[in-house]
């Protein structure tokens, strides 16, 4: 066999194309809000992780304009060398102190976050226990660890305490679970995590991608909001959904945070974050905690996107949170969906198969703060339609 071989027999992206239906890699041609335009056409974005909508807010936008101005466009180096930034210190101590740790350190990505902090800190014989849902990153992570990795079916408590009474109770142990799950919009049982985690002599790191700026006090995340945020050993943050930019951080105690600065991968060996990027959280944090109102307003909007979609007949599994799943049910119907939204002026983001079992195919959808009760109507009378043209309502 040739190396290039398993590329010229791989067709299932060209099979969709072929059919017309192909959801991913959509060109969107201006900037990423409530709306954006995709082929010169103005559509509703129905499946963006900006939850805040602070993408497009002018203090954000002046904030990274003027952290260029001041820095320049890159820091040409890891944190580690000569890339660390006043700036960078500065959103650190600001993000330890927001979600109630003594410390953070910030990574140029979520994804890089998880990888570069679970690898050095799960050892040779020590364990790593994950939901069998968290993120992919996570999964990175675990396999980059000299120590074993176990994955415990979703939100099962029961399958988790017999896999923790299983291992040695001497052994380190780290449960890694997201706060608010990306596909499913549920949450992490923490409150029974946490005292499980207690019992087995195990700790617990939440990544809190989706829970940041919607959970918790001023959005604070999903620990504040279950009060366990002493319990939780680990946050995990990224600065790709509510944050408006692009980044990630880690926080803890300074011990942890000291130990992955000197043995994190990812951080050590990768570009620090840009000037700009740094700045966009910066900002978006102040607003978090100044501008209570946005969150209230995301709730709102949820509870009328979710309820609208209940009252529809629609199913949208254990959804919690600004990420609604709809049930639509085989891979092709999901495509189809995503298409027909589309064209009717919604953008909707497909989940298939391998990420979800097959014929549960499912369009997330995902509000923002900023998104008007007319838009989610309108969101609401086309998913209506479309899902009545596939069969899915009747
Ligand atoms: N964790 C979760 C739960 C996520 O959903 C994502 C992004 N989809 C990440 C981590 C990675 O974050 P980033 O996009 O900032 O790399």
């Amino acid at each position: 066999m040739a190396l290039f071989d398993k590329v010229y027999s791989f067709d299932e992206a060209e099979k969709v194309r072929r059919l017309g239906l192909y959801p991913y890699f959509r060109v969107i041609e201006s900037e990423q809000d409530t709306e954006v335009y995709i082929n010169g056409k103005k559509v509703l974005m129905l499946g963006s992780n900006s939850y805040l909508g602070l993408t497009n807010h002018p203090k954000v936008k002046e904030a990274a304009i003027e952290a260029i101005k001041k820095y320049g466009t890159g820091c040409a180096g890891s944190r580690f060398l000569n890339g660390t930034l006043d700036i960078h210190i500065e959103l650190e101590e600001a993000l330890a102190e927001f979600v109630g740790k003594e410390a953070a350190i910030l990574y140029s990505t979520g994804f890089q976050a998880n990888q570069g902090a679970i690898a050095p800190l799960v050892g040779r014989n020590e364990y790593v226990i994950v939901d069998k849902l968290v993120h992919a990153s996570i999964i990175e992570g675990c396999r980059l660890t000299l120590g074993k990795m176990f994955r415990f079916p979703h939100n099962d408590i029961n399958a988790l305490e017999k896999l923790l009474s299983s291992l040695e109770y001497d052994r380190g142990k780290l449960i890694v679970v997201d706060g608010v799950y990306s596909m499913e919009g549920d949450l992490a049982d923490l409150p029974n995590i946490i005292e499980l985690a207690k019992r087995y002599n195990a700790e617990v790191m939440v990544d809190d991608a989706h829970g940041i700026g919607v959970f918790g006090k001023n959005g604070r995340g999903t620990s504040d909001h279950f009060g366990l945020t002493d319990e939780v050993a680990i946050i995990m943050g990224t600065f790709s959904k509510s944050f408006a930019s692009l980044g990630g951080f880690i926080a803890s105690t300074k011990e942890v945070i000291d130990y992955l600065k000197h043995h994190s991968r990812s951080l050590i060996f990768s570009a620090s974050m840009s000037p700009a990027n740094a700045a966009a959280v910066k900002a978006a944090l102040e607003i978090m905690k100044s501008e209570p109102e946005r969150i209230d307003q995301l709730w709102a909007n949820t509870n009328r996107l979710r309820k609208g979609l209940q009252e529809l007949g629609l199913d949208t599994g254990k959804s919690v949170s600004p990420i609604i799943p709809v049930q639509i049910g085989t891979d092709l119907d999901v495509f189809k969906a995503c298409m027909m939204l589309l064209n009717e002026g919604v953008f909707v983001n497909p989940v298939v198969t391998p990420a979800v079992e097959p014929g549960k195919a499912i369009i997330r959808l995902s509000v923002m703060a900023n998104h008007t009760f007319e838009q989610i109507d309108f969101a609401l009378e086309k998913i209506e339609k479309v899902t009545r043209q596939l069969g899915v309502l009747v």
